[in-house]
């Protein structure tokens, strides 16, 4: 297991706002995982930190990160099953299941996100989401420190929800995903199709931790930050996207806390025009 002191987080956070942890682990296996939270410190856990506002520049709270390690996948060949470590890529995921001639997982190949985050926001896209190809899950509970397993319809997914957010005692250590035979140039086709729809309408060229906020019922984020001229609103170094106002990004040198007040200004509009509670979609830490 790697262990890094006075960590640099700046890569390890989409938005790339600068901050340092005192020490971040990286285990490698489920040992490394159980031992590490043995020690009864207490820690923060990153995925791939796509979906994550990092709110102080200085954590003297440990980090366990689970990105480009902890991320076996295997294929069950003959139940047309993919296990996944949690640290492996959703994009890894979606390649060797089209290798393999396994459809289902198309609309992970350009979600950035590791497994574990996967099941936590229940991802997705217009084309599926994580509830819809997940058989079970291994996790350590930290209240008695036992590995268990949960099937899918044990794990309350809702729109860009599951257990995992409302019971933080649980980490996410090993995903079964349960697909069905396909033919690999068909599958290719709609990786190909929804990545190029999906970088046309997303601010890629600006670091982001993809939508801010989520949708609420019957309405879309975007043309209501539109309506109310926030297209392009500025602070500090965040910005709402002038490509895509449903995004915020880091035009210049943003802090969390320019993020974080961006946030509350776009909610306080929303409030004032549409008597609407905007529900931020990013876990901030
Ligand atoms: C350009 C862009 C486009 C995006 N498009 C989409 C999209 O189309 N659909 C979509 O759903 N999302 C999208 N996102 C958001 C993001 O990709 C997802 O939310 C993703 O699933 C986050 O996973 P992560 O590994 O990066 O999690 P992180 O950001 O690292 O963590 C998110 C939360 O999960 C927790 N967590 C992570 N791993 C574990 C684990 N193993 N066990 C328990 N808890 C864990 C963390 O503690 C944290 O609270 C996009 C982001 C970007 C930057």
């Amino acid at each position: 297991m790697q262990v890094y002191n006075e960590f640099d987080l700046t890569e390890y956070n989409s938005y790339r706002l600068k901050s340092k942890c005192k020490t971040a682990y990286f285990p490698e296996n489920e040992d490394d995982v159980v031992e590490l939270y043995k020690t009864e410190k207490s820690f923060i856990l990153l995925g791939s930190g796509h979906n994550l506002i990092l709110s102080k520049d200085y954590y003297d709270t440990d980090f366990i990160i689970f990105n480009g390690n902890f991320n076996k996948v295997d294929v069950v060949t003959n139940l047309n099953v993919i296990t996944a470590e949690a640290g492996a890529s959703i994009l890894n995921v979606s390649e060797i299941a089209e290798e393999n001639g396994l459809t289902g997982v198309e609309f992970y190949y350009d979600i950035p996100s590791s497994v574990g985050g996967a099941v936590v926001m229940n991802a997705g896209t217009k084309e599926g989401e994580t509830k819809n190809i997940l058989k079970k899950v291994r996790y350590l509970d930290l209240r008695d420190m036992l590995v268990k397993e949960k099937i899918n319809e044990e794990l309350e997914f809702e729109y860009r929800n599951s257990m995992f957010q409302k019971q933080k005692n649980k980490v996410i250590l090993k995903v079964w995903f349960q697909l069905t035979r396909g033919n690999p140039l068909d599958i290719r086709k709609i990786m190909d199709e929804s990545k190029e729809r999906r970088w046309s309408k997303q601010p890629r060229e600006y670091p982001n931790s993809g939508s801010v906020f989520k949708r609420p019922p019957g309405k879309f984020v975007g043309p209501m930050l539109d309506e109310l001229g926030l297209k392009g609103y500025t602070i500090g170094g965040a910005q709402v996207s002038k490509k895509h106002s449903g995004f915020i990004v880091n035009i210049n040198h943003a802090t969390g806390s320019d993020i974080l007040n961006l946030i509350k200004h776009i909610q306080h509009k929303v409030k004032e025009r549409f008597n609407l509670n905007l529900e931020v979609e990013q876990r901030i830490i």
